[in-house]
């Protein structure tokens, strides 16, 4: 059996990233990933203008700005009254984007796999055995192994799991996604809206549809879905899809031979539509530390400097995320602060530019030497 210099289990954006700058470096690299590509997921489409650096270094960028697409050049919160207030969005190259999952993921992984990742879609991990090397067996019965292992399998994660890594589960609240016919003069905008019940996240993803999430607490999802239906004209058979939870603990990014990127190391709230930069970012960085693990460079200090990478690429930020959980765990303030707003839109601008700024953490890492 070939043992691979990494194996990444799941091929959304942070184990393509990570495969990708893993193959960029000659490392022997595997991806096991459960779908058949392409395939949509529950995510509101939108890539945060930090993501543009990171695509630009996996040699994407271009080919992201060529799929169907939306360019998004505001932010509309509307109160649970219906007030709305908007924010403008910085335009150009590096503006707030949205295309469809099933679009950006598979040339994702396309890159990876031309630049010479071995990927098996359709491939399921189900059980791990670290002996030195791993092993790693899928439900169909394959065996594969690797020198190091990455856990990129999003917030549900089985290579967590498997590890007795995975927080327990709060099965707080729920969110449902589909992508409907795009509502006449929606313009270029997302909506985020606060409803009696949670609340809704609405975008363009192109020219004829818009992505619609809808995200509340189980008992209290079905009335979310039924105003989505009044409000934009949907038929009850409207196939929603679904995910849970939308909260739970970090889990340590490095852990020997393992690490965590994406979603399975932090889940963040998806009000700020921010875990698709943290996913592509944490796949680059864990690749830099692979890199020299595989190298026989000092491996602790690879996984030091992996860990304090990490946490830097959310330092500043997550204190606007609890803030944004807050506001839509009780939507009432949210709406209160939406209100006050109306009066005195600075606090909100400027929230909103926190959160939708272009960054280039590679450029600032090496500034900071
Ligand atoms: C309602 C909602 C809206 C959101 N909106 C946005 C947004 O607008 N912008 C944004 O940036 N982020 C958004 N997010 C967050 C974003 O979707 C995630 O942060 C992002 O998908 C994380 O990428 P990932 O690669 O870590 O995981 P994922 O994208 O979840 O990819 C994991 C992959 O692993 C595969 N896999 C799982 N288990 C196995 C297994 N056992 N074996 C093999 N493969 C496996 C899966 O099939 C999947 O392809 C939103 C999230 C939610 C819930």
């Amino acid at each position: 059996m070939e043992t691979f210099d990494v194996a990444i289990v799941g091929g959304g954006p942070a184990g393509s990233s990570c495969a990708a700058f893993c193959a960029l470096a000659g490392l022997r690299t595997l991806v096991l990933e459960r779908e058949n590509f392409p395939r949509e997921k529950v995510c509101g489409d939108c890539l945060n203008p930090s993501c543009w650096p990171v695509l630009e270094r996996l040699g994407v960028a271009q080919r992201v700005r060529d799929l169907p697409h939306s360019k998004l050049d505001s932010v509309g919160f509307i109160a649970i009254d219906g007030h709305e207030v908007v924010v403008h969005l910085p335009i150009g190259d590096h503006c707030e984007f949205s295309v469809k999952r099933s679009l950006f993921d598979d040339l994702l992984l396309k890159r990876a796999s031309d630049l010479g990742t071995y990927v098996c879609e359709g491939t399921t991990v189900t059980a791990l055995a670290n002996s030195g090397n791993w092993k790693i067996e899928t439900a169909g019965g394959e065996s594969f192994s690797a020198q190091t292992l990455v856990g990129a399998d999003g917030r549900n994660s089985t290579v967590a799991r498997l590890r007795n890594l995975l927080p327990r589960p709060t099965r707080e609240r729920v969110a449902l996604q589909a992508h409907i016919p795009l509502p006449r003069n929606f313009g270029s905008r997302v909506v985020l809206q606060f409803l009696q019940e949670g609340y809704s996240g609405q975008a363009p993803v192109n020219e004829t549809q818009l992505n619609l999430c809808l995200v509340g607490a189980p008992p209290t999802i079905s009335r979310l879905r039924q105003w989505a239906e009044r409000h934009f004209e949907i038929t009850p058979d409207q196939p929603w899809r679904t995910i849970t939870p939308l909260t739970r603990s970090p889990v340590p990014c490095a852990n020997e031979n393992l690490l965590f990127i994406g979603d399975v190391a932090r889940v963040v709230e998806p009000f700020t539509g921010e875990g698709i930069y943290y996913a592509l970012r944490s796949g680059e960085l864990a690749a830099n530390a692979i890199t020299k693990i595989v190298r026989r460079k000092d491996r602790q200090s690879a996984l030091r400097e992996f860990t304090r990478a990490s946490a830097q690429m959310y330092r500043g930020r997550l204190w606007i995320n609890r803030l944004a959980r807050a506001a839509v765990l009780w939507p009432h303030v949210g709406s209160l602060f939406v209100r006050a707003a109306q009066i005195q839109p600075a606090i909100l601008r400027l929230l909103t530019r926190k959160i939708v700024s272009y960054r280039n953490d590679e450029a600032r890492m090496t500034n900071d030497g």
